[in-house]
């Protein structure tokens, strides 16, 4: 057929997320996985003003950087991204395409692979390649209770990874690479994005906060998160909360699990949490678990590696008083 792209024409494996440090995460897998099928590892680097970042990103791995760097993508807007980038693939057809799992990450890699009439596989924790180079990626699947290996049969091959899922690689600083600037033709925007509001910063991006203080229905008042937002505050970590309290109580409207927010903090302290498994799936990669839980029979305590059995009214502020205690000793 006129135009078909046989498996073999597809070459080299692209990352790209809009988060940087995302970026370079995606850039330590992708090199493993370049190496392995002896191909160029690209980074894609879109945005306005950005082509400052091109050099970071081979320093961290990339082999080339293909900017794009317009003023039609100073905002997230899906439109002109995905000009930008089915442009790209159609003209390279790269083997894989490796998103960062943020929602505008998870929104890109969607449409992309609908336009390239191809498959996307959504946060996967793990990537593998099988015998004939196929891509293989695991997710979390039924509330945290199994894992699924997808295979590809089709190119580009897209996955999408949640942040901290692979570890960022060390920079070689003197490390060099090709840096190519694309141009493209963008057509004019069917929406226009007319204000953004910032989030409170307790809400922005719990999937890279490297602790976590979790509240769960075991905290009575909304108020009393204050509470959690000192203990977060002293340990320079972020607040989040169990599905319950924005599903029932509407106290917030984002939760930490596996229909929520999935993180994987040095530290995570769960507070009044029991613990079921849809909530387990998304901290289980969590370095250090805390419980802290009345109920010394929650699931929680189970998987945590330190537990305080009380009442997290007694416990939390104790917890801050010695927090405070220990950083005015250790800063004197
Ligand atoms: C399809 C589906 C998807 C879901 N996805 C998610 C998800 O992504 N994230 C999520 O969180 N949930 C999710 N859930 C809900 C989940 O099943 C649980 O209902 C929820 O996680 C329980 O929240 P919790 O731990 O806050 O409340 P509870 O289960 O009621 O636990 C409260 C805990 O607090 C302890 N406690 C009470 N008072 C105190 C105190 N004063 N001091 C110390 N401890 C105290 C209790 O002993 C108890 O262990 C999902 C459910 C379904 C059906």
């Amino acid at each position: 057929m006129e135009g078909e792209i046989r498996m073999s024409e597809f070459k080299g494996v692209w990352v790209f997320s809009e988060n940087h440090e995302l970026a370079l995460e995606l850039l330590s897998k992708g090199r493993e996985l370049a190496d392995k099928m002896q191909t160029q590892l690209t980074a894609l680097l879109l945005g306005s003003n950005v082509q400052n970042l091109a050099q970071t990103l081979v320093q961290h791995g990339a082999d080339k950087v293909v900017v794009v760097d317009k003023p039609q993508l100073k905002q997230y807007q899906a439109e002109p991204y995905l000009t930008a980038l089915t442009t790209l693939a159609k003209q390279h057809s790269p083997d894989i395409i490796l998103f960062g799992s943020t929602r505008f990450g998870k929104e890109l890699a969607a449409r992309l692979a609908t336009r390239l009439e191809t498959a996307c596989v959504p946060d996967c924790t793990k990537l593998s390649l099988d015998n004939q180079g196929n891509l293989m990626a695991e997710r979390i699947v039924y509330g945290g209770n199994a894992a699924a290996t997808i295979r590809f049969h089709m190119k580009p091959q897209i996955a999408t990874i949640p942040a901290r899922t692979f570890e960022k690689p060390v920079p070689i600083w003197d490390r060099t690479g090709q840096i190519e600037f694309a141009e493209m033709a963008f057509e004019e925007l069917k929406t226009e994005i007319v204000e953004i509001k910032q989030l409170e910063a307790s809400q922005v991006k719990i999937e890279e906060a490297r602790m976590v203080i979790c509240g769960g229905r075991g905290v009575e008042k909304k108020e009393d998160f204050k509470m959690l937002d000192e203990l977060a505050q002293l340990l320079g970590g972020q607040v989040g909360n169990t599905r319950p309290l924005a599903e029932d109580r509407k106290w917030f409207s984002e939760w930490v699990g596996l229909s929520g927010h999935k993180i994987k903090p040095t530290l995570y302290i769960g507070c009044g949490v029991s613990g079921v498994i849809q909530h387990v799936a998304g901290i289980r990669d969590s370095q250090i678990i805390v419980a802290i839980n009345k109920d010394a029979e929650a699931p929680l305590c189970e998987v945590a590696d330190y537990v305080i059995v009380g009442n997290l009214y007694d416990v939390i502020p104790a917890l801050i008083e010695a927090l405070k205690k220990e950083l005015k000793t250790s800063s004197s």
